[in-house]
């Protein structure tokens, strides 16, 4: 018997053009929506769906050679297909043992879903929030 619930063992994911590939053996933390302005920026939305993953969990199947890396802010690169411009993984200077996932660049389902709504205070005027997940107006407080 499955429990449909669990999460899958791999965790497979990709970019638009499907140069870029990879696996994530491992579970997802923090899944939440970030409202900030260079989330939007970069995925061309309202929003970046994102979850945290453990950097010894994550690897490249393929095209690791065609993620180009962003610095939108000093520490925090934004990786990204340089073919298709598909936001895939952003890694930290002061934590590298942790990425974090653009979760559109799944493939599969990862049971978990985001659990809140982080840096609401620079949402864009034209998207209204319809749900009722907890909102922060910066990062959420620390669990
Ligand atoms: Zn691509
Ligand atoms: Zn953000």
């Amino acid at each position: 018997m499955t429990d449909t619930r669990e999460p899958p063992l791999v965790l497979r994911g990709s970019c638009l053009c499907a140069g870029v590939a990879f696996e994530i053996h491992g579970p997802l933390s923090r899944p939440l929506y970030c409202h900030c302005g260079m989330c939007r920026k970069a995925h061309g939305t309202a929003f970046r769906a994102r979850a945290g993953v453990a950097a010894s969990h994550f690897q490249w199947v393929r095209g690791d050679d065609l993620v180009t890396w962003y610095e939108s802010s000093p520490g925090t690169h934004r990786g990204f297909c340089r073919v298709c411009g598909a936001n895939l993984i952003n890694r930290f200077d002061a934590h590298p043992d942790q990425y974090g996932l653009a979760l559109g660049a799944l493939d599969d389902d990862p049971q978990v879903r985001p659990q809140c709504h982080v840096f609401v205070a620079d949402k864009a005027p034209w998207f209204e929030i319809t749900d009722t997940l907890p909102r922060y107006d910066g990062f959420p407080p620390r669990a």
